[in-house]
């Protein structure tokens, strides 16, 4: 028969379903609509956010309760979602987190990171809640705001199995979808979100970079998308961006995913060929084309403002 501290001690794997407590931490563009989902499938929902304002705000007005730091979010909670801009956002919201810890039962908590970050920075955010005393899984998401809003994201998970059964019905209200791609150790999650993500820059920037050919060449570009749309090449991302990106300037680029994270995520992309050693020349090109971009001031608009310096 275990002890009390024993059983305490020992991670549930059994779904936390509703009316659990959660809390979410950042609440950005995609924070926000994740929030709402885990407060409209009835769950009890605790969020921070570094600057308070319009997304705390939303959310309270919404159900949930605002907390006055990270460490009394995670306090509330038995599960604490986190989405944040970067790496550096990533490991500096952890050290704050943690110190809400104190007193909760080891094992018997669990944390969430769904940011885009790379892998040693998923592993320094485990390494941070382990030695908390809970149970951890990154869990970066696949698509943006709409389907934040919609619960159709695509979650690419690794760390803790137990969590991820744990988590299920809270990662259930926010998508459509789950993968545990790694057990015990984090990092396959963000490979695969950066691998992804790779791909969606290059194609930002090789539609961007035909219709500014098109276009000094005379061709129609709305007509252009059109005939992309009905071929081989045609891809639901340029269906959406196309008609934005071939419409005539001066053209606007409300964000959905801001250019700036597009931008990070091709620098982390790379640094991740660079330490498999894998040459990666269109991811290279792409990367500088994005570069550009953030330096002619457009990182916080939509990544497909990148168009605006293709051909430059
Ligand atoms: P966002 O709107 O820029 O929000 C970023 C969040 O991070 C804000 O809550 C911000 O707080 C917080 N933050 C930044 N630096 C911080 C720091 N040092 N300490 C504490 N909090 C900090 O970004 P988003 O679009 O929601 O994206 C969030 C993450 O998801 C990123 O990693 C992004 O790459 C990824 N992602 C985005 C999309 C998308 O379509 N938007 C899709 C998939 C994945 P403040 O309000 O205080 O600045």
């Amino acid at each position: 028969m275990p002890s009390t501290a024993a059983a305490a001690a020992s991670p549930s794997s059994a779904p936390l379903t509703p009316p659990a407590s959660l809390a979410f931490l950042g609440l950005g563009i995609m924070g926000v609509p994740m929030a709402k989902r885990l407060l409209g499938a009835g769950f009890k929902v605790t969020v921070w956010n570094r600057t308070p304002g319009p997304g705390s705000d939303a959310l309270a007005a919404a159900g949930a309760t605002v907390a006055p730091s990270a460490a009394a979010a995670l306090a509330s909670a038995d599960i604490t979602f986190a989405m944040l801009a970067d790496p550096a956002a990533a490991r500096a919201v952890v050290a704050q987190a943690v110190d809400g810890a104190a007193g909760k039962a080891a094992g018997g908590w669990g944390y969430v990171d769904v940011s885009t970050v790379d892998a040693a920075t998923a592993r320094a955010v485990g390494t941070a809640i382990h030695a908390a005393g809970g149970r951890f899984l990154e869990a970066p998401v696949s698509g943006s705001k709409a389907p934040a809003e919609g619960g159709q994201l695509i979650f690419l998970a690794a760390g803790d199995a137990d969590l991820y059964e744990r988590a299920g019905p809270a990662l259930d209200a926010m998508g459509k979808a789950r993968f545990l791609l790694g057990e015990g150790t984090p990092g396959a999650g963000a490979r695969m979100k950066l691998a992804v993500n790779a791909l969606m820059g290059t194609m930002a920037v090789a539609l961007g970079e035909a219709l500014a050919v098109g276009e000094a060449a005379g061709l129609d570009t709305k007509a252009l998308v059109e005939v992309v749309g009905l071929g081989a090449v045609a891809a639901p991302m340029f269906a959406l961006k196309g008609p934005g990106m071939a419409a005539p300037a001066p053209r606007s680029y409300p964000p959905a995913f801001p250019l700036k994270h597009q931008a990070k995520d091709l620098r982390l992309y790379e640094a991740l060929a660079r330490e498999v050693g894998v040459a990666t020349p269109l991811g290279d090109a792409a990367g500088a084309v994005f570069a550009a971009a953030e330096a002619e001031g457009l990182g916080e608009d939509d990544f497909v403002a990148v168009r605006e310096v293709c051909g430059e």
